[in-house]
């Protein structure tokens, strides 16, 4: 560093008038020097120092003996301040220390006329302290600002004025309501402009009444992007204060809400409405019901309730599965909505129930009936909706007909109170649905409800004598082609108080008490209408039937077969006879025996569930069986089950071996679909191909699958 060069300009014009004498008397006046709290440094014309305080060694760790005579530029730098005749004003310099350390100083310099000629008297102060106080300040900021630009919300200070000016916004502003931050900051009125049309009065009101009272701020309301879609924000405010305590600048937080606004909105509906189909529930049914009530009771009006309930619901989801039923419900809750006035209230109970609420009706209580004309109207209520079911419901491309019960209880007549006017129409459904389905029923005292107080034996027993049964068919597929083989018959009871029941749960029963036979008979004898039926439409298919294991070893079990076959005209080698692998095994001498029979008569057999049981090889060689069926417990997770993969191939080997078609039940995907037909299973049978249906549905997939051919 070229020290010299920094020299004032001042001090370059020679001395002429010989009065350094002033500066000699100064300096020996050193104590006056020593006094001041700056630090000092006198340099003589050429630059060379001549004096220094005690100041100056503390700052820079020379003593004045070190400091004497050399050059000031050497202790001082001040990049070209000084050249430019720096003379009056201060500027920043450097100050080197004797430790080699550089410590920041703020530069006087002064020109003074001495006895000897001028001198530069430098005053140096040490700045470090304020730099650094400086340096943190700037970072802070910095910090400040990263901070402020990372975090998902806008930021803004505004100052405290009416004119609604803002300093300062944050780059989110763009992603929030895609504004620039400069639109922001031109546009006075820009907040304003897109905060909602219905929150904004509000909105203001609460802003400007928080800085008019100096008092933090902290609201919710709606904005509009530019887009237009609408943001839910929370804004946090508060006043910063200037040193005289007055109100200076708003700083603030704009946060997107909208995600958990929305939560709260869909929370608060649902626990008001049904997610299905969007009607309201029972919770705000019976708060509605309570209110109309007590208007009734204040204006002598009559409230009436309907309880509906679908009477072939479980059929939809056991033949048409889940998907259909919801939407049958769906399609239900918008028919149910068509037949009432717009006051009136339609909610889901929950399942395939339904309430209707019917409010303010006239009322003349101890008239008859037919002459009450809240009756009046809950009939004519209960009929449309019954004329509302007279169209059948297309579901996934089937029409579906569906019927409903309906049970009506009136205020005041039959209840007096929510609660018992909904169980009074619950009661009545019931006691309709008992009747037949489809209909509908005003609430009686002396009613009762068959569903609660009969037991399951009785009804069962009730049921072989109503011949309460339903046949729903599977197709029997051939993998390789989707071609439909044969059906397999699969029986439900119709129970008039409980739906649709599966055999699961009531097989086992009829064969505790010796009701299977008189069951089986009407399957035998349905399945033979069936195919009657099926045939006139030309459609001939295989028909499988299950025979459980009483069934199996009823006496004349092949006679009463052949002969309803025979009565049918239905040729028995198109028959196939499923006994499970249990069945088959417990009793084999005697299976094989009336196995033998049936065989003989050109009957198929299959062993079911096949797995499940104990075979031993060798029995099952001697049975002369036609179709292994195995169970679905292997089929389930067959493509991705190792275990599984093996056992399912050495079973379709087996059978192959044994002179038997495998098939594969309870094929649920495509995945597993594919593996069977990979390793050689010729048929199967499965949900992924198709439910258990009705017999309409079977034709529909019969012909279905034939055009696709
Ligand atoms: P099963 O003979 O093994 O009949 C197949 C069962 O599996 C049927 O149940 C059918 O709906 C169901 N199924 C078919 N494909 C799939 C699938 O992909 N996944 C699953 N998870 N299940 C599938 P269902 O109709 O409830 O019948 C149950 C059992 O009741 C039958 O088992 C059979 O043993 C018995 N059963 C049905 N009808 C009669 C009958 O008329 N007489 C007698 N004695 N028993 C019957
Ligand atoms: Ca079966
Ligand atoms: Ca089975």
């Amino acid at each position: 560093m070229d020290h010299d060069t920094e020299l004032p300009a001042a001090l370059a014009q020679p001395d002429t008038d010989g009065s350094g004498a002033v500066l000699d008397g100064l300096i020996e006046a050193h104590g006056l020097l020593e006094a001041t709290p700056e630090c000092l440094v006198v340099a003589a014309v050429d630059g060379r120092i001549v004096f220094s305080n005690h100041r100056m060694q503390d700052l820079c760790g020379f003593s004045s003996e070190d400091l004497l005579d050399r050059p000031v530029g050497e202790l001082v730098s001040a990049g070209s301040a000084i050249d430019e005749g720096g003379v009056g004003r201060p500027f920043e310099g450097t100050c080197h220390r004797k430790d080699g350390l550089e410590v920041p100083v703020e530069v006087h310099l002064g020109v003074v006329q001495g006895r000897g000629g001028r001198y530069l008297v430098v005053t140096l102060r040490d700045v470090s302290e304020l730099r650094s106080r400086e340096a943190a300040r700037f970072e802070a900021e910095a910090k400040y600002l990263s901070l402020v630009e990372g975090i998902p919300a806008i930021t803004y200070i505004d100052p405290v004025d009416e004119n609604q000016s803002s300093i300062y916004v944050s780059p989110q502003v763009t992603e929030l309501l895609g504004l620039s931050q400069q639109e922001w900051l031109d546009d006075p009125y820009c907040w304003r402009h897109h905060v909602h049309p219905e929150d904004e009065a509000r909105a203001w009101d609460e802003y400007v009444e928080a800085y008019r009272n100096g008092r933090s701020l902290s609201h919710e309301y709606r904005m509009v992007h530019e887009d237009g879609h609408v943001v839910w924000v929370s804004e946090q405010a508060f006043i910063i204060r200037d040193e005289d305590g007055d109100p200076w600048l708003i700083q603030g937080v704009i946060f997107d809400i909208t995600e958990r606004k929305n939560a709260e909105e869909q929370v608060a509906f649902l626990a008001y409405h049904d997610k299905l189909t969007g009607l309201p529930n029972r919770v705000l049914f019976e708060e509605m019901l309570e209110l109309s009530i007590a208007r009734a009771r204040r204006s002598e009006l009559g409230v009436g309730v309907l309880f509906l309930d679908l009477d072939n619901f479980k059929l939809v989801n056991d033949s048409l599965g889940h998907h259909a039923g919801d939407e049958l419900l769906v399609q239900l809750a918008e028919r149910l909505r068509g037949c009432t006035r717009d006051t009136d209230l339609v909610a889901r109970q929950g399942g395939d129930e339904f309430l209707l609420l019917l409010s303010d009706l006239e009322r003349s209580t101890g008239a008859e009936h037919e002459d009450d004309p809240a009756f009046v109207v809950a009939a004519s209520v209960a009929e449309r909706v019954r004329e509302a079911l007279a169209e059948p419901f297309t579901l996934g491309g089937t029409q579906f007909y569906a019927t409903a019960s309906v049970g009506v209880s009136l205020y005041p007549n039959d209840a007096h109170d929510a609660h018992s006017l909904l169980r009074n129409a619950d009661s009545a459904m019931y006691q309709s649905k008992k009747a037949g389905p489809g209909d509908w029923l005003l609430f009686s005292e002396s009613g009762d409800d068959p569903a609660q107080t009969l037991s399951l034996t009785t009804r069962l027993r009730r049921a072989v004598e109503g011949q309460e049964w339903l046949l729903h068919y599977q197709p029997i597929v051939e993998l390789s082609t989707g071609a439909v083989r044969a059906v397999e018959a699969l029986i439900r009871w119709r129970d008039p108080g409980g739906g649709m029941v599966a055999p699961g749960e009531f097989i086992p029963l009829a064969e505790e008490l010796g009701l299977i036979e008189a069951i089986g008979d009407w399957v035998l004898d349905q399945l033979v209408r069936q195919d009657a039926a099926w045939r006139r439409e030309g459609i001939e298919l295989d028909l499988s039937f299950n025979l459980s294991p009483r069934q199996l070893w009823s006496p004349h079990l092949a006679e009463k077969i052949l002969g309803k076959l025979g009565a049918g005209d239905l040729d028995p080698r198109r028959v196939i006879i499923e006994i499970t692998e249990s069945t088959a095994m417990s009793d084999p001498d005697r299976t094989q025996a009336i196995l033998a029979e049936l065989h003989a008569w050109g009957l198929r057999l299959a062993i079911d569930d096949f797995g499940t049981g104990y075979s031993s090889l060798s029995r099952l060689n001697h049975l002369p069986v036609d179709i292994l069926k195995i169970d679905r417990t292997f089929v389930r997770g067959v493509d991705r089950d190792h275990d599984l993969g093996s056992m399912v191939q050495a079973m379709v080997q087996l059978a192959k071996n044994l002179d038997m078609t495998p098939l594969a039940e309870g094929i649920e995907t495509a995945e597993e679909l594919a593996f069977l037909i990979e390793h050689g299973c010729p048929l199967g049978q499965g949900f992924f191909l198709a439910r258990p249906v009705l017999p309409t549905e079977i034709t529909a997939i019969v012909r279905g699958s034939r055009t696709d051919r």
